[in-house]
């Protein structure tokens, strides 16, 4: 199929549809929607990652309708040269080597696919606290990621608006750690930190009620009374060591949450193997 009878197929499938930003019309995605990476594909994203560098590419997502769901397998990643002349904070894929990519998946010879484009975004520090800090902080699209997720790509007429991806890995601390995330494509948030802010909410309160409820009971309420005059004089006697720990802990609460174990919606922190997330 070229790569215009593949989306005016998917259109007829149900699996893009039609959508209006700023007086723009696009082809997007319809959704519910869920993007599968494969063993593969998060341990080449894992392996290529470097830590001073901003690197990028596409996702190559194959797309099957299953019901009401379209489901999005990536198994197979493309990597274009960053030839930005600051690649420490800022990626610029080749612009042939993009044109390529774009031509191999929409209209692939062997088997039709979408380009999702990706970027990385760098976590190297000599301090490993730190490294841990750009971990959190850095796992949001900046605001220049924001304004170009919104140039579609130009089939014939038809503009396609696909979501894009960020990717980032924890340094020494924990390596294995790895940041998901999909952005924009009209079907998800421009940025993270609103959906992460609800997720650190959610994952305190439940922390708070089972704290609750193991105080309720009444073998525990001494020991309760107890912790609580203990961490109050923690605090005082090492006041200085002790809010910034908590702080950092607080910080650390995402890396807890909204990884493989629930159900992971936009982005996913991925220790090892494959991963789902879903567009609700
Ligand atoms: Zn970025």
């Amino acid at each position: 199929m070229t790569a215009k009878q593949f989306v005016l197929q998917l259109k007829q499938d149900g699996i893009l549809t039609e959508g209006v930003k700023n007086d723009n019309t696009y082809l997007h995605l319809k959704t519910p929607c869920k993007v599968h990476l494969t063993d593969n594909a998060t341990k080449l994203l894992r392996d290529s990652y470097e830590s001073k560098v901003e690197k990028g590419g596409v996702l190559v997502a194959v797309p099957k309708k299953v019901g009401d769901t379209t489901h999005l397998t990536v198994d197979k990643i493309i990597f274009l040269t960053n030839v930005s002349q600051t690649p420490e904070n800022s990626y610029l894929p080749d612009s042939d080597e993009l044109s390529k990519a774009l031509n191999d998946t929409y209209g692939g010879q062997t088997e039709n696919s979408f380009p999702i484009r990706f970027h990385t975004h760098p976590t190297h520090s000599d301090n490993p606290v730190n490294e841990l800090l750009h971990y959190l902080f850095q796992s949001n699209t900046s605001q220049q990621d924001q304004i170009v997720s919104d140039y579609p790509v130009s089939i014939g007429e038809l503009n396609i608006l696909m979501p894009r991806s960020l990717v980032l890995c924890s340094g020494q601390m924990s390596h294995n750690r790895m940041f998901i995330g999909f952005y924009n494509g009209l079907i998800a948030p421009i940025e993270f930190e609103s959906h992460r802010n609800e997720q650190i909410q959610k994952a305190m309160e439940k922390v708070m009620d089972s704290i609750t409820e193991w105080a309720k009971k009444d073998e525990n309420k001494v020991l309760a009374i107890g912790g609580g005059i203990l961490l109050a004089f923690l605090i005082i006697r090492f006041y200085k060591v002790s809010i910034p720990l908590i702080l950092m802990l607080i910080a650390m609460i995402p890396f807890f949450t909204n990884d493989q174990h629930g159900q992971p919606q936009y982005f996913a922190s991925v220790d090892k193997g494959k991963v789902t997330i879903d567009f609700p």
